[in-house]
């Protein structure tokens, strides 16, 4: 994979700890369960977005661009790593949050990703839940335009062909680790959201011509319309890293852990972030990880993965929104 053809800016911590998690293994009794520390990229507390930026900032600056612009959800993780990111590089950040839930406690729309969105000095704009926020995106960058400024509009999660590298990128990474601590690694498993993590994955084993199953596990739509966003995803990825689209792995997703919806509790997400928090003093998040960690522990006690396979878990970050879910989580 040809990483160096690409415009990247340096944002992260790297590489992130690969590391066995023994007591959560013990606990379930099932495989051994392996971490990947993406939670711990670095910046303004971490997290996937940042790999992406990292495509997607040295793209912005190539074409001269000062103000990145960008849509989420109100504690959108994506959005506080480009507040963050922009910061870092002098750069403005315009980030528009769709306030989908009027239902929720006050730390929900001020607390947690919120908060930092604002130390970090990004503009927020609010948008009222049902909005179009592709054409709110692209009439910001409009409005921008005639004021003078050079936006750099990025689509919900950063997950396009460029933002997407970056996950190519990490799965090169972890191949290494696991090669260098002899460890064989039989399956991935992370949260797919937006599909750009996952299709990075893929098009990053694709180029690998590695065989190693990886497993999204939906936190917001069904399975059919996530697999038809992360098929053209990856093989766009791996277009632009010259890897034959015949290499494209298959695309695996479940849609069983989602429960009522994006960024809505499930009993089965809370138990899993106190599981791992008490067994391995590691915090998950209450959108992403923690519906992506129940559905491997399901899958574990259904007996779905063996005793003597590795299973390598992404922790993909947003542990910081759990202040924004306080009361959903106690
Ligand atoms: C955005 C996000 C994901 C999902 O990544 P996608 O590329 O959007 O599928 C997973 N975990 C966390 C913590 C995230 O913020």
């Amino acid at each position: 994979m040809q990483f160096a053809n690409f415009a990247r800016v340096r944002l992260i911590h790297g590489p992130t700890p690969l590391e066995p998690m023994p007591r959560l293994s013990a606990a379930l009794g099932g495989p051994d369960i392996w971490i990947k520390r993406d939670d711990c990229t670095g910046l303004a507390t971490g997290g996937n977005k940042s790999r992406k930026l990292e495509f997607l900032i040295g793209d912005a600056l190539a074409q001269g661009c000062d103000t990145l612009v960008t849509i989420g959800a109100t504690q959108s993780n994506h959005c506080r790593q480009t507040a963050a990111a922009a910061a870092k590089m002098g750069m403005n950040a315009v980030l528009l949050l769709e306030r989908r839930r009027s239902d929720a406690a006050p730390e929900f729309y001020d607390s947690g990703n919120v908060l930092l969105d604002d130390l970090l000095g990004a503009r927020i704009v609010e948008m009222p839940a049902g909005t179009d926020m592709d054409e709110a995106l692209a009439s910001t960058a409009e409005r921008l335009r005639a004021n003078g400024h050079k936006p750099y509009t990025i689509t919900t999660g950063g997950s396009n062909p460029v933002g997407s590298l970056g996950y190519a990128d990490m799965t090169h990474e972890l191949l290494r680790q696991a090669d260098d601590v002899g460890l064989r690694i039989d399956n991935i498993v992370f949260a797919s959201g937006s599909g750009g993590t996952q299709a990075g994955i893929l098009a990053g084993l694709g180029a690998e011509s590695s065989s190693i199953p990886a497993m999204g596990i939906s936190v917001a739509r069904n399975a059919d319309s996530l697999r038809a966003l992360v098929t053209p995803l990856t093989h766009q990825t791996m277009d632009l890293l010259d890897v034959p689209r015949e290499q494209c792995p298959e695309v695996l997703v479940t849609d069983a852990y989602v429960g009522p919806g994006y960024g809505l509790a499930t009993p089965a997400m809370v138990e899993a972030l106190r599981l791992v928090a008490s067994t391995e003093g590691i915090l998950l998040d209450p959108v992403y990880t923690g519906k992506a960690m129940a559905g491997l522990i399901d899958v574990v006690r259904a007996g779905q993965i063996s005793a003597e396979q590795n299973v390598v878990f992404i922790h993909t970050g947003g542990s910081v929104g759990l202040f924004g879910y306080q009361s959903e989580l106690t």
